[in-house]
Formats: C-alpha cells, structure tokens, sequence
C-alpha cells in the first residue's frame, strides 16, 4: 500500500502516537528539513530541479517552514509588532527574463519566533503552511525557466544569489 504525504509528515511528529492530534509538542513548529548525502543532494537538484527550472538557494538541511512572498512581509510586521526576530530567505527561485524570482521563502530559524511555550502566539493570524498543515503543497510544481541549461546547478545558484544580493 502506498504511504501519503500525510503518514511521512505524522511519523516526523508526535501527533502520530495520538492518531494525528495535536498533543502540543510544537515540532511542526521547529525546523524540520531534508538531510541527504550532499552527492544524493547534488544528483537531485541537477537531474530534478534543473528540469522543473527549479533553483534552491540553499542546502535542503537548512529548510523549515515554507511561506508565500505575500506572507513575508505581513509576519515581518507582526513580528515587530512583537518585538521578536523573524528572519526569511528565498526558498525556491525561478529564471523569468533574465532575473531570478523567488517564489517561496522559509524561516530560517531553528523554531518560529511566535511559537510560545508550544503555544502559537498568532495563532488566528498563522501562516497559511499552518493552516494547512500537514497538507503542504501550497505551491506550484510547474514552472518554465530560461536560464541556460548548460550551466551546472551550483553556477545557476551562484548567478540567483549574485541577483538577489542580500540573501
Ligand atoms: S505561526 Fe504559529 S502555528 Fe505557525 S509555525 Fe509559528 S507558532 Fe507554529
């Protein structure tokens, strides 16, 4: 029989020795990433990603929650508001034009600022992975890219990090 999505994602947490209820842990609140041989690493998001036209930033170790674009700025906000450091960085990025786009972006930080006592402090303003969790394919999987096919992964890396500067 064929494991989903969700039974992967339930094993990672606590919640599945309660039959998927919420037992207050917050791990679905802290980094949780992929950690792969960095050649396994290397060989997927040449021969997959490359093909999608799909640019990972950085390593998949360093991943936790992914966000919308449109959602980085409102938590930064909030995150002021609050008083708590939120730090963001493009997740995936895409070639249009000649210019990269990043079209999600983590956390990247060990637990989410507003995560309080395993509590979510916003909690009626959460981010939409939270909302749907463990459901997290909020994001488009097709995309079309023009950036040279030829180039390795790490050169189109390098070249969407030169773009983007700061990250
Ligand atoms: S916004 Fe709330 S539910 Fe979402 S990761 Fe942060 S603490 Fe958890």
């Amino acid at each position: 029989m064929q494991t989903t999505k969700k039974q992967v994602l339930n094993k990672r947490f606590s919640c599945e020795q309660k039959k998927g209820s919420c037992v207050l842990c917050g791990d679905c609140c802290r980094r949780y990433s992929m950690v792969l041989h960095p050649e396994d690493e290397r060989i997927l998001k040449e021969k997959i990603y490359k093909s999608k036209g799909i640019i990972y930033l950085y390593p998949f170790s360093q991943f936790g929650l992914p966000f919308k674009p449109d959602e980085v700025k409102k938590f930064e906000k909030i995150a002021k508001e609050k008083k708590v450091k939120c730090s963001f960085r493009p997740l995936k990025v895409v070639i249009k034009d000649g210019k990269p786009i990043a079209i999600d972006y983590f956390l990247d930080m060990d637990a989410c600022p507003f995560l309080v006592d395993n509590k979510c402090t916003i909690y009626e303003n959460r981010f939409s992975v939270c909302r749907a969790f463990p459901d997290i394919n909020l994001f488009p999987n097709d995309f079309s890219f023009d950036y040279d096919k030829d180039l390795s992964y790490e050169e189109a890396v390098k070249i969407a990090k030169n773009f983007l500067k700061n990250v």
